[in-house]
């Protein structure tokens, strides 16, 4: 016996049909003996329905961010979904119970829609549990030191299941969704990517922060913190398929590189498009200009991902960097007014039509050349690169929109990714 942890999205919530196979399910594990927290995500759709309901309302003022009441409304999807499936479960037979966060105690910090989970109090959990009940406990939302209702950002149910199966020490949280597992690249663009049934846990990191959507992106840096044992898999599945079958589908995610880790050296391709490019041309090449001219970025708080700084001709450079596509307005208005006027003759220009391909492998960190070969294979297929970043494990280049798929599949191939693991 065991206790475990499910997480269902939206997808696996979609309907009251749905809603009752997950109950199924869950019977089922309960049945083997499992103890069993549920979170369900808001059935799919909700969470964008309730926002736009609050987009016709709101006063649209700059300053007026509603924030908080925001979350007041986008938190009773996951209420509404939790308490329907603990009804469907008590239908199936199992006692259930059902709870919002502030009442099993999911405190946060007071970053309304984008909360950070600080505590959980397992002591009601904890009873309900050896009373024999399912507990059912609302993804993505919390409460803060005033009371206040909190929501965890977009996709914020996965961290819900990982704060929550690190409070209670779960023998694992299983992260059901629409997809069977977290891929080489993603299937629609590459229809030759496989599923990897391990990723270490920072291959898992980085390409979730490179743009794989499977797993919010705190989820996963909460796994890594609390060392929670989590397996992404699909709900689609008949939820009456063999519990022992269905405990080793999926991917998962692992901590130690054992020896049933899949041992290649690149291990998935990740892409985004939700980048734009800054250019700062002919800046005086001297000490201090980076920060002068990233500082008032960063004061407006808008977060840079990849930097590059030319060579220098006759005392000026060129500097460029990319933020995400919806500061971009926001940041080149912001250069414009407080940091061209004290350059002399520079100039801004930008790009939009930019993406970032990554190649993540944590075998990168013992193979030379794993970067040489990804920039012939772009030259190969006459892709320019216009940027470059590297960590241990992954590097990244920022090419024309237009070759993203290109890029994509071609690395997949030179790096075997369509071939079955040795
Ligand atoms: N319902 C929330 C959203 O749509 C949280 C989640 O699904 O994880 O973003
Ligand atoms: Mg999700």
């Amino acid at each position: 016996m065991a206790l475990i942890v499910h997480k269902y999205g939206g997808t696996s919530m979609g309907s009251t049909e749905r809603i009752r196979n997950v109950a199924k399910r869950v019977a089922k594990w309960a049945r083997a003996g499992h103890q069993m927290i549920v979170v369900p995500s808001a059935m799919s759709g909700e969470t964008n329905r309730l926002l736009g309901l609050a987009k016709e309302l709101a006063s649209g003022k700059p300053g007026d961010d509603h924030n908080r009441e925001l979350d007041m409304l986008a938190s009773t999807g996951e209420q509404a979904s939790s308490a329907l499936l603990a009804i469907a479960l008590q239908t199936e037979g199992l006692p259930s119970v059902s709870y919002a966060g502030w009442q099993v105690q999911v405190k946060t910090d007071s970053a309304f829609t984008k909360a950070r989970i600080e505590s959980i109090d397992d002591e009601r959990v904890r009873a309900d549990l050896d009373a024999g009940k399912v507990v059912v406990i609302t993804g993505f939302q919390g409460v803060d030191e005033g009371g206040n209702i909190t929501t965890l950002g977009r996709g914020g149910s996965d961290t819900s299941a990982v704060a929550i199966a690190a409070a209670m020490k779960a023998h694992e949280c299983l992260i059901y969704t629409d997809v069977d597992g977290v891929y080489t690249t993603d299937p629609r663009v590459e229809p030759d990517a496989r599923r990897l049934t391990t990723v270490s846990f920072e291959e898992m990191l980085e390409m979730a922060s490179l743009g794989s959507k499977v797993l919010q992106i705190r989820s996963v840096e909460f796994a890594g913190k609390y060392k929670v044992p989590l397996r992404v898999l699909s709900s689609f599945t008949p939820w009456d398929i063999d519990i022992n079958e269905e405990a080793k589908s999926g991917t998962l995610i692992t901590f130690e590189e054992d020896e049933n880790m899949e041992q290649a050296v690149v291990s998935g391709i990740a892409f985004n498009r939700d980048e734009a490019k800054i250019s700062v041309l002919g800046v005086p090449d001297k000490p201090g200009i980076a920060y002068h001219i990233l500082g008032a970025i960063a004061d407006a708080n808008i977060e840079v991902d990849v930097i590059i700084q030319n060579l220098s001709k006759d005392g000026r450079t060129d500097f460029s960097f990319t933020v995400h596509r919806n500061d971009y307005a926001k940041a080149v208005d912001l250069l414009k007014a407080k940091v061209l006027p004290t350059l002399g003759e520079a100039d801004i220009v930008g790009d939009t039509k930019i993406c970032k391909v990554s190649i993540v492998g944590i075998g990168m960190r013992s193979h030379v050349g794993v970067a040489s070969k990804m920039f012939r294979v772009l030259s190969e297929e006459g892709i320019n690169i216009q940027m470059i970043s590297t960590s241990e494990i992954k590097t990244s280049v920022v090419i024309d929109e237009k070759y993203m798929e290109l890029a994509v599949r071609a690395l997949h191939k030179a790096f075997d990714l369509d071939q079955p693991a040795a």
